[in-house]
């Protein structure tokens, strides 16, 4: 089987077509990959046929494939995507002011079935390769232009951390000078709170931002929400992010997702206060979207009001993140390859 070009660092493209062309051939592909997105050597108008007849024979273009898209009324849109073997994943790119942000998928499905997430129901079908991570950004910019895709998030079908070798893979890959230069203030991991994980990933030489999604302060509750709290406690969780803090030149984001009746109590801003007091991080507060068959509601804005106004009490800065997408089922923990 050929070897798919977009899993490849672009030190290794070099080395091999240095093996056989100038250095400003391999320049040129880069160019038309990651500035032109044009995907198709023969589509690369500048290069000579050798040249095309090499990429050709020795590499595979495949990208996931878009199936299916919906947008939402905000004019965030979900993307269906086919895999080679098949299997369904979805993207979500989101256009908000300025900024155009991609919720990138890492798994097909998810192992950690966390209680309130679509995905989570799932269940774990495999990893996504690094050329079907980095495909799902190279489709996406290539459907913004003529302007840039901005911001990356791994907040789409599967727990990042569980996938991390080919992750990082990809992240390196976008971040490098030859390829789309992605700033690594600009792409955010979000993670259910993996402490060995995220210690790799403050050793790690590929510099990103860390989301925790939280939940809860409460080991019983998050327990319940959330499945990996029994294997990893939020104390365990801590010890970790201040591993990353000290290597790492950015704030942790926490997000919290709001449900009435279950996280949304005076004891529940009490301890989320205890937890994050001497940590350097933000909040975002992000109102629960229903997934059918999950036993969980969205709060009223009238519930959103009220808790907002007792988070006050945090000394961090805190954030009302509503989520976007919400009727096409492209919001948080609503993608579920529908
Ligand atoms: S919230 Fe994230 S980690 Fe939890 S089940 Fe859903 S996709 Fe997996």
């Amino acid at each position: 089987m050929l070897t798919n070009i977009f899993s490849l660092k672009p030190e290794e493209l070099a080395v091999k077509m240095k093996e056989q062309f100038p250095a400003f051939r391999y320049r040129q592909v880069m160019h038309w990959l990651y500035n032109k997105l044009v995907f198709d050597p023969e589509q690369m108008t500048d290069l000579p046929a050798p040249v095309k007849e090499y990429l050709s024979k020795n590499f595979s273009f495949a990208l996931p494939k878009i199936d299916v898209v919906q947008k939402a009324d905000d004019e965030t849109a979900k993307y269906r995507l086919k895999l080679e073997d098949n299997e369904v994943i979805e993207m979500v790119l989101i256009p908000y002011e300025k900024k155009r942000t991609l919720c990138v998928s890492s798994q097909v499905g998810c192992a950690r079935a966390c209680a309130f997430c679509a995905t989570g129901k799932l269940g774990l079908k495999r990893n996504l390769e690094v050329h079907e991570i980095v495909g799902q950004i190279l489709l996406a910019s290539a459907i913004c232009l003529p302007e840039r895709l901005t911001n990356l998030v791994f907040m789409g079908m599967g727990e990042p951390l569980d996938n991390l070798d080919n992750v990082l893979a990809s992240l390196k890959i976008i971040q490098a000078e030859d390829s789309l230069t992605f700033s690594p203030r600009r792409t955010t991991i979000s993670t259910c709170g993996l402490p060995d994980k995220i210690r790799q990933i403050a050793n790690s030489k590929v510099r990103t931002k860390l989301a925790v999604s939280l939940n809860s302060a409460i080991d019983d509750k998050r327990d319940i929400l959330m499945p990996v709290n029994k294997l990893h406690p939020l104390s365990e969780l801590k010890e970790a992010l201040f591993y990353y803090l000290n290597r790492v030149n950015f704030r942790v984001t926490f997000e919290y997702i709001m449900i009435p009746e279950v996280n949304m109590g005076g004891e529940d801003i009490k301890a989320l206060k205890k937890y994050v007091g001497d940590l350097s991080c933000k909040i975002n507060f992000i109102p629960y979207n229903q997934v059918p068959d999950l036993p969980y509601r969205s709060p009223t804005e009238r519930e959103i009001d009220e808790f907002l106004s007792r988070a006050q009490v945090l000394n961090q800065a805190i954030t009302l993140r509503r989520s976007r997408g919400a009727n096409i089922c492209g919001a948080c923990g609503q993608l579920a390859g529908t």
